[in-house]
């Protein structure tokens, strides 16, 4: 036994077997719907629990807790766990499998209808989470658009999307996703994740991504809400060139015209080849046109 496992109040849950016994035991069987895929992989939970750089006291935020892998292991770094877990029949379970710990808060409820600053009172904290596929984009701009005092984003997704996360210009995966990302944050991929580290184990392959939140965003711009119209607008329509992809996303032909000669930009250019101090200059343009 290893010093780790000495001082764990339970087994490690980071294992099949001891997974399987918990699913056993409590009748669970993991549901597709809610994108469940259990960690299974010790050496994967540590690796999400350094990325995030945990340090004892550390508040941290965990969405979609499961049976409780990741959350035990936060627990015993002696985080200050919060963790939302939107399956009913799970509190139950976490109450069973993390008993003892007490810097675990269980909070039944949808992260996306969640009041995260009541939740998370006042000061900084982190986001460490094996999130469910089928909405991981919307959590994602959920957390960075709220401009919530986040330091650290880490989490597990699909392979595709951590690639979409953090491609440049240029690259055929840059998309709004990629500009929204690295306008608030540094991401970075830290490990590569098979299939079989889960049960069950999901059809595509996964990766830890950490996402180093910016204390300002990467470029200044005048309209926030604007600079993001104008990047899914440029996105929307990828074969066309930049000016139509606008005019197609509701920008006016005249507004289009005059922007892009004030923001210096060649009107035959593609969105995607653009970058994030291309896009604000842009949208400052329209800002300016717009008055
Ligand atoms: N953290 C566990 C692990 O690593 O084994 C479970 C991860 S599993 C991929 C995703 C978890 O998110 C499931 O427990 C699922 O029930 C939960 N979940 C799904 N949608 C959610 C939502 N909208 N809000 C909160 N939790 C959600």
């Amino acid at each position: 036994m290893n010093g780790q496992e000495e001082k764990t109040l339970h087994p490690q849950i980071a294992s099949r077997q001891v997974t399987q016994h918990i699913l056993k035991a409590f009748g669970l069987h993991a549901s597709k719907r809610l994108g469940q895929n259990f960690l299974i992989d010790a050496g994967i939970v540590r690796g999400i629990v350094e990325a995030a750089a945990v340090e004892p006291g550390d508040k941290v935020l965990e969405i979609g807790p499961g049976i409780g892998t990741l959350t035990q292991a936060l627990a015993e770094a002696e985080a200050e766990v919060t963790a939302v877990e939107l399956d009913k029949k799970l509190p139950a379970v976490l109450a069973e499998t993390l008993k003892g710990y007490a810097n675990v808060r269980i909070v039944p409820g949808d992260i996306l209808k969640t009041d995260i600053p009541a939740l998370m009172g006042e000061g900084a904290f982190k986001v460490v989470a094996n999130l469910p596929y089928y909405i991981t984009t919307p959590i994602l701009m959920a957390l960075l658009e709220q401009h919530l005092p986040i330091t650290h984003l880490v989490t597990m997704v699909q392979k595709e999307v951590a690639e979409r996360m953090v491609a440049r210009p240029g690259n055929k995966t840059y998309g709004a996703l990629s500009v929204a990302v690295q306008y608030y944050t540094e991401p970075a991929i830290v490990l590569d994740v098979p299939p079989r580290s889960f049960i069950p184990a999901p059809e595509v392959d996964s990766v830890v991504i950490a996402c180093k939140v910016r204390p300002q965003p990467a470029v200044a711009v005048q309209d926030e809400k604007l600079f993001f119209r104008v990047a899914r607008a440029a996105f929307g329509q990828r074969r066309k060139t930049l000016a139509n992809a606008l005019k197609g996303g509701g920008f006016p032909k005249e507004q289009v015209q005059g922007a892009m000669e004030r923001a210096n930009l060649d009107p035959a250019r593609r969105g995607e080849t653009l970058s994030l101090q291309e896009f604000a200059c842009l949208a400052d343009a329209f800002s300016a046109l717009q008055g």
